[in-house]
């Protein structure tokens, strides 16, 4: 069954309202990348100076610092492009980003945990759960993922739908069945016939890496990226995770180090989009976070509960379908619980079908509905 809007007649309504019309709709693939626990503050508006000062707390200190001679600039604009420049010049331009709080744009995670297992399921299922997914512990996900909803509409094979991700948790959270769809996460083997990727996936193991079940990103993102040249997915979720542990470690120009990283590799992953045709001119690709951290220099190394500031996240959209250009338009109200039924809307799908009670499709295509 067809979820489609047809001109003066509409199956289903709220499709209709989003402007997904039958001839209307390119999309046909989605790639959603995620940076763990990356903060709209260093998204919108770059190097945070108290933040830096933390480690250089003098004024001949902190110039002094790589990070502020690669990401220093006057202006919150200036900042953020040095800090992301793809992101700015590129999926702003063509796409639509929100988040930016002093603007009033605010996307918001609805669950009350404010941490990484929870923001990935509600991502994934559309709804926070905080009754029964209340920690980070390698738990199988009971509720399925839109990855999983996705691949049975669509009738996709398993390797059609697929998940690279830094934290081997991913595996638990992206599918309440093992093995519905193809996920590689945390120091798991990475199977390729390609010789620099085998040689890649034996390194992985002997890269010293501080932290627990976690991989490097570098790894994540040329796995993920050989994967979707090979594979041609036609859905696809990266997921980064160093910003996030970088910050817990204290060590804000390693977190910079990390985003200036991730959209470096947003770069590559787009370049390789548009030159594939099976990808160029029918894919979305969103951008988002699990979770924000603590507002000050107090708590900015941390997210949970207790913690003010770690519900608030950012998303950017670069779509065929969406005519929004540049920072959302303020006074926006968005959730972290509606980005699931907005990927399924997006392939043409009635996520409501899966979960009736997931966030609604996000209103990205105002312009189609005129
Ligand atoms: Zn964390």
């Amino acid at each position: 069954m067809h979820m489609r809007c047809f001109t003066g007649a509409c199956a289903i309504a709220a499709l209709c309202t989003l402007g997904v019309a039958a001839q209307g709709r390119k999309t046909e693939r989605v790639v959603i990348v995620t940076m763990d626990g990356a903060r709209w503050q260093e998204v919108f508006g770059g190097l945070d100076e108290s933040l830096l000062r933390d480690a250089a707390p003098t004024d001949t200190d902190l110039v002094k610092t790589a990070a502020y001679r690669r990401f220093w600039a006057a202006t919150p604009e200036a900042r953020r492009e040095a800090l992301m420049p793809f992101l700015w010049r590129t999926l702003a331009r063509d796409g639509v980003i929100a988040g930016n709080r002093p603007r009033g744009s605010t996307v918001t995670v609805s669950n009350g945990y404010r941490f990484s297992y929870p923001g990935y399921s509600e991502l994934l299922t559309g709804q926070a759960h905080d009754d029964v997914i209340r920690s980070n512990d390698a738990i199988r996900n009971p509720f399925p993922s839109v990855l999983q909803f996705a691949r049975r509409k669509l009738n996709l094979p398993a390797s059609k739908v697929a998940t690279f991700a830094s934290w081997g948790v991913l595996s638990s959270i992206v599918e309440n069945k093992a093995g519905d769809t193809t996920v590689n996460a945390g120091l798991q083997p990475y199977e390729s016939p390609s010789p620099l990727m085998k040689s890649l996936s034996l390194l992985q193991q002997e890269t010293p890496v501080p932290w627990d079940n976690i991989r490097h990103d570098a790894y994540t993102f040329d796995f993920a990226l050989d994967y979707l040249k090979r594979e041609q997915p036609t859905l696809m979720l990266i997921a980064f995770d160093e910003m996030d542990d970088w910050a817990h470690d204290g060590k804000y120009e390693l977190v910079l180090d990390a985003l200036h990283r991730a959209d470096h590799y947003l770069e590559v992953l787009w370049g390789a989009l548009q030159s594939d045709a099976f990808y160029r001119g029918r894919t979305t690709l969103i951008v988002t976070a699990d979770h924000g951290r603590g507002r000050t220099t107090g708590t900015w190394r941390r997210h949970g509960q207790s913690v003010d500031g770690a519900d608030e996240i950012w998303l950017a959209i670069a779509s065929p379908d969406v005519t929004m250009r540049g920072e959302w338009a303020p006074n926006s109200a968005l959730f972290q619980n509606q980005i699931a039924a907005t990927i399924a809307a997006l392939l043409g799908l009635d996520y409501r079908e899966q979960n009736p009670d997931a966030g609604r499709p996000l209103p990205v295509w105002p312009a189609a509905s005129k």
